[in-house]
């Protein structure tokens, strides 16, 4: 089997992944949005429902809530190059019964991951969005909760700022800690102003 090195080919191929058919409650559908220019890089979890359908990431209220974080908007967020999206699972798990979507197949970030990532090489700033994202990349570098992984963001700067995810789940969580609105969210415009303006 040859193995494509290339980002064109890293992601013809992520874009034709079927491992988890069977696994899915739907046919995959995967979604990753980089380019050799990325240079802010968001890695999310998972695509939601609406992504799913979209093919677009963070077509939904949790993106819309990103994109005021970033302090761009959409059309900076979907047609600027130097931004690319690559969640730890490129296809939507599915909706948990119990609440909320099942947690991204981890088979995608060993399947796809490091490849993907290493054809990345322009990338300044790696958002991590949310304990999953937060437990592949800094492993024994993470804190004891994704809070206290957030808290200590400035441990991981400049290369990564942790960040919880903006799903609508999470408004209790940003109004218990005014901390990430004052402090953390005035770094990050700063860092993506200077790398829009880069
Ligand atoms: S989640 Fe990842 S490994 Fe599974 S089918 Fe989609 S792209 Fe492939």
């Amino acid at each position: 089997m040859t193995i494509s090195t290339d980002l064109d080919a890293i992601l013809a191929d992520i874009r034709a992944c079927r491992a988890c058919l069977g696994q899915l409650p739907h046919t995959p559908r995967p979604v990753v949005h980089v380019f050799p220019e990325t240079r802010l890089l968001i890695c999310g979890q998972a695509p939601g429902r609406r992504v799913h359908e979209s093919g677009l990431p963070f077509t939904d209220p949790s993106g819309d809530r990103l994109r005021d974080w970033l302090g761009i908007d959409a059309t900076a967020f979907y047609g600027d190059r130097r931004i690319g999206v690559a969640a730890q699972a490129f296809c939507f798990p599915g909706t948990n019964p119990k609440g909320g979507d099942y947690p991204p197949p981890r088979r995608c970030a060993e399947l796809w991951r490091p490849r993907l990532l290493a054809q990345l090489r322009k990338v300044e700033l790696t958002l991590l969005v949310g304990g999953h994202a937060q437990a592949w990349a800094l492993g024994e570098r993470r804190k004891a909760s994704m809070t206290a992984t957030v808290a200590a963001w400035a441990e991981y700067a400049p290369e990564i700022l942790p960040l919880p995810h903006p799903s609508w789940r999470n408004t209790a969580w940003l109004k218990r800690h005014p901390w990430f609105e004052a402090e953390v969210l005035p770094y990050l415009r700063g860092r993506v102003t200077a790398i829009l303006a880069s």
